[in-house]
């Protein structure tokens, strides 16, 4: 049932999963008005990150339905609140996981927003004023400007918006692992999709040796032809695998389905990092000796600080990186959950939002 929250008297068109089916439906809901921090965007393009299809499916338990997914999200600022400085109307923008967090905290004081206890997502988040939030499969987005960058001009849009959740993603461990200025270090990346896909170019941007270690054969010839992926590792192979033992210095796990961590540890060198992005519903396996025989490490990351977010989007318009995408309308929102679900997308859809009618 649609929330009544004071305040929020402007209705806008979007589409919502009603159930643990997560189908996709059009769904009319209100947003708050513009506040004196807050800038109104209209929005152009939304990502289908595989976030989305966690929620919609209520993979981690946690969805309140209706659920509006999307926080990969670019857009054109139509309205500005009397305190916003940074933005002004016409701007192109982007917003990505984060709505608001304390401001006060030792993370949101050093713009680690992200690490916030009190962090509130762009949707299924508990806004301060109690509503629920809504994301970006929709034709209007309210946001505060403190959770808002500017896209750089000469990326475009469509294959711009992604960077919002899997570009910053994978570019938050990277830099905070320092792979960001070591050239000639072996990066490895698990799980060839969205994220994954944004992890080779800025591994090649930043002049390291990237490693591609995927369940998917048929990825390997335009990993190394159009990503520029310096080697291929199948992981169900055996063989392919303990060749690529202790070759790598630093892995980022981008993989969505449960998986056990062993063998992909094993391709650490001594004292390697494996940083987990990707946020399966079940446990993951996790044997002691690969630890303790290569003095390994294993840490997490969630998405990164919007100081940060900007920076990754000044790096992307500076080395040109874009995602690859498949631009969609939003009537094919389902069918694209699907084929993500199959793993047949390469590497992002990325839904049309604001040049088609708002029916299915
Ligand atoms: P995606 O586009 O579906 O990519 C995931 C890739 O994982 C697939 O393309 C596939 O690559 C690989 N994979 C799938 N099933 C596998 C399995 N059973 N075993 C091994 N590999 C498998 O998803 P995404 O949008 O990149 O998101 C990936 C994960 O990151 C999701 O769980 C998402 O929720 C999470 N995420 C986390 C954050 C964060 O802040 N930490 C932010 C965004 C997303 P191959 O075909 O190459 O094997
Ligand atoms: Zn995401």
């Amino acid at each position: 049932m649609a929330q009544t929250t004071p305040n929020h008297t402007q209705t806008v068109s979007g589409w919502a999963a009603h159930d643990s089916s997560g189908k996709i439906t059009p769904y009319v809901f209100k947003r708050r008005e513009n506040g004196i921090d807050d800038v109104t965007i209209q929005i152009l393009y939304c990502g289908i990150c595989h976030t989305d299809l966690h929620h919609v499916r209520n993979d981690w338990g946690i969805t309140m339905y209706p659920v509006v997914p999307g926080h990969e999200i670019t857009g054109v600022i139509t309205k500005v609140g009397s305190n916003v400085k940074r933005f002004k109307e016409g701007d192109r923008v982007g917003v990505g996981c984060l709505a608001a967090s304390c401001l006060e905290c030792e993370f949101c004081k050093d713009s680690q927003e992200n690490y916030c206890d009190q962090i509130q997502f762009t949707y299924n988040g508990i806004f301060w004023d109690g509503s629920i939030t809504y994301g970006g499969y929709s034709k209007m987005l309210v946001a505060d400007q403190r959770y808002v960058v500017h896209v750089p001009a000469n990326l475009p849009m469509d294959a711009a918006a992604p960077l919002l959740c899997a570009g910053i993603t994978v570019f938050s461990p990277m830099k905070d692992n320092n792979m960001l200025d070591s050239p000639g270090k072996k990066l490895g990346v698990i799980g060839l999709g969205g994220l994954g896909h944004v992890a080779v170019k800025f591994g090649k941007a930043f002049g390291l040796h990237v490693t591609v270690i995927s369940t998917s054969p048929s990825k390997e010839e335009e990993a190394r032809d159009r990503l520029g992926a310096d080697d291929f590792i199948v992981s169900t192979s055996a063989q392919q695998m303990k060749a690529g033992t202790r070759t790598l210095d630093f892995i980022l796990d981008t993989v969505s389905a449960e998986h056990s961590l062993g063998p992909y540890l094993e391709l650490l060198k001594v004292n390697g990092t494996l940083v987990i992005v990707g946020a399966p519903d079940k446990p993951m396996g996790l044997p002691s000796f690969p630890l303790i025989f290569g003095k390994r490490a294993i840490k997490g990351s969630m998405t990164g600080g919007m100081k940060e977010t900007q920076e990754m989007m000044d790096v992307c318009g500076k080395h040109n990186i874009t995602c690859d995408v498949e631009v969609i309308t939003p009537h094919k929102i389902n069918e694209a959950l699907d084929r993500l679900a199959r793993n047949d997308v390469r590497y992002r859809f990325v839904i049309d939002i604001a040049d088609k009618p708002s029916n299915l």
